[in-house]
């Protein structure tokens, strides 16, 4: 596979295969105070951590750094799946096209409008528009920019989304540069595995079975002007130290061409999906303590991207996960397009792409990250004030972007808390926004002050 040295991946796992002294550990973790980060090397070393006494050093590290550069917000999003029709046969997931017992849909645009409704009246600003890959390119393209713009249409008593994310096909960049006009915020595609064996007998039919197609997607992104890119790779296909170290091949390859490593970094875990029996029996499951290393870990070795957790995992991991480095959850999802409308005829047992083990509402999910001290974040500022890809990390390294995340954080919070809250909710925010004021200086709180008067005086939306 493209930008990836199996070969000296694995002689690391092989030589590193011993245990991580002190004195090791310790001056990598110094490193991670300076937000310096990490080489490959240092990666492996972290992950063959097993010392439970050592772990909670890493913990703490992570958590640390998640905080220094990003502060106490998660931000807050909400996947859309417009549509499961697929030209693909993965062998993991419901949506393949080889299996039959999945009843397809593609959304129309004013069914897409109607769900972004559903999502804007429980309190969501952020969409992660996902969909299945169909056989022609420019169906594809059409349908995925009619889509965002039908999101972006969307209104409910004045609230309006404000960043849709894509998960879709890999294009080429003419496509790209297309995608980019509808208004999309970060392109993400995982790579499943960077392990290419085991990526050629999983994927086995439709445009999804060349490995390096979709590592060029990136490019493609990169070079069509889209900066704001996600990956990560399906935990559960293959050795996950390997994934990880591999990812890390890829982050150091796209830093060296394109100047900036990817925006956000999801680590999704193989759950069960109908009509798999592979999902249900993944050749490598992961631990949910392995789980917590590698999220850590991967804080601590690319500190100023952004790490996100899906409702994949179950409400109380997720809870936890917060504390080790993680930076955006979803909320309240639906993986079966049309999910969000009880009216909407569906059989979830034949049309989700695979089980969901947070099953909260956002409100439930808000609540828990009050009760923890986090601030849930629904802002948007960076993208719509331009400070995406290299404008972004060069706030985002040395730890500035957190002065804006602080104030852009409490601000959408208290929108929330007015416009969306339940009242125990509403009295836990408040609580917590009072907390949060001490922390910042005298010029943060007069901005903060200004936009609160603005939000009792009915505007929204305010941001720096
Ligand atoms: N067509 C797009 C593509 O090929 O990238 C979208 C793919 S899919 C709708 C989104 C992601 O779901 C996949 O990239 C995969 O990582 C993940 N996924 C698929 N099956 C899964 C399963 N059984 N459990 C957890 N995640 C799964």
């Amino acid at each position: 596979m493209k930008h990836i040295d199996e070969h000296r991946i694995n002689s690391l796992l092989n030589t590193l295969n011993t245990k991580v002294t002190n004195i090791e550990l310790n001056t990598i973790l110094n490193k991670t105070k300076d937000l310096q980060r990490l080489s490959i090397e240092e990666t492996a070393k972290l992950l063959l951590v097993k010392e439970h006494q050592n772990l909670q050093k890493i913990y703490a590290a992570a958590s640390y750094v998640k905080n220094t550069i990003y502060g106490k917000r998660i931000v807050m999003f909400v996947p859309l799946y417009i549509s499961n029709h697929c030209s693909n046969s993965c062998l993991y997931c419901g949506f393949a096209a080889n299996n039959k017992r999945t009843i397809r849909k593609k959304l129309t645009f004013e069914e897409i409008k109607q769900q972004t409704e559903i999502l804007l009246k429980k309190g969501h600003k952020r969409i992660l528009v996902v969909a299945a890959e169909m056989t022609s390119s420019k169906e594809n393209l059409d349908y995925y920019v009619g889509a965002v713009k039908s999101i972006y249409s969307a209104n409910y008593n004045g609230n309006k989304i404000k960043r849709v994310n894509i998960n879709v096909a890999p294009m080429d960049i003419e496509s790209f540069k297309i995608l980019k006009t509808s208004g999309i915020g970060t392109y993400q595609i995982f790579q499943e595995t960077y392990h290419e064996e085991t990526y050629r007998k999983l994927h086995i039919a439709g445009a999804k079975t060349d490995p390096n197609n979709r590592l060029d997607a990136i490019d493609n992104a990169f070079k069509a002007g889209i900066d704001d890119v996600g990956i990560g790779p399906l935990l559960g296909l293959y050795d996950p130290y390997f994934e990880i170290l591999a990812m890390m091949m890829h982050i150091e390859y796209l830093e060296k061409n394109y100047g900036i490593g990817p925006h956000t970094i999801s680590v999704p875990r193989i759950e069960p999906a109908p009509g798999s029996t592979y999902a249900s029996n993944p050749e490598y499951k992961i631990s949910d303590e392995e789980f917590k290393k590698i999220v850590a870990v991967l804080r601590l070795s690319v500190p100023y991207t952004g790490i996100i957790i899906s409702t994949r995992e179950t409400a109380q991991l997720r809870d936890e996960l917060v504390n080790l480095g993680v930076s955006q959850i979803s909320a309240e999802s639906k993986v079966t397009p049309g999910g969000y409308d009880i009216n909407f005829s569906h059989n979830d047992n034949l049309e989700r792409q695979f089980s969901l083990n947070d099953q909260r509402t956002l409100d439930e999910i808000i609540k828990s990250l009050l009760a923890q001290g986090y601030v849930p974040s629904f802002c948007a500022a960076c993208y719509r004030k331009n400070r995406t890809g290299e404008n972004f990390m060069n706030l985002a390294k040395p730890g500035q972007i957190k002065n804006m995340c602080d104030i852009n954080a409490l601000v959408t919070l208290k929108e929330y808390l007015e416009d969306f809250a339940s009242p125990e909710v509403k009295e836990i925010g408040y609580n917590l926004i009072e907390k949060s004021r001490a922390r910042l200086d005298n010029a943060s709180l007069k901005i903060l002050d200004k936009f609160f008067k603005d939000i009792d005086d009915g505007i929204r939306d305010s941001y720096i």
